[in-house]
C-alpha cells in the first residue's frame, strides 16, 4: 500500500506515491528535491464524544 502526498513546493505540486512505512518521516520530491514530511495516519474513526446532544425526548414535560 502506498501513500499519496502532494509536494509542498508551489511550483511543483507533484503527487508523490510513497510507501506506507515512511509515514511520519521525511521524503524527497523526485522532481524538485524538496523535502516533505509524510503525514501520519489520519484517524477517521473518531466518534468519541460525538452525537451527545441535549436530551430531547425525556419525561420532563412541565405542564
Ligand atoms: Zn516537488
Amino acid at each position: 500500500m502506498s501513500v499519496q502526498v502532494i509536494c509542498p513546493n508551489l511550483r511543483c505540486r507533484r503527487v508523490l506515491s510513497v510507501p506506507d512505512d515512511v509515514r511520519g518521516k521525511m521524503v524527497k520530491c523526485q522532481q524538485c528535491q524538496t523535502s516533505l514530511r509524510v503525514p501520519m495516519l489520519s484517524q477517521k474513526s473518531q466518534a468519541a464524544g460525538y452525537g451527545r446532544s441535549a436530551p430531547s425526548s425525556g419525561s420532563s414535560a412541565n405542564s
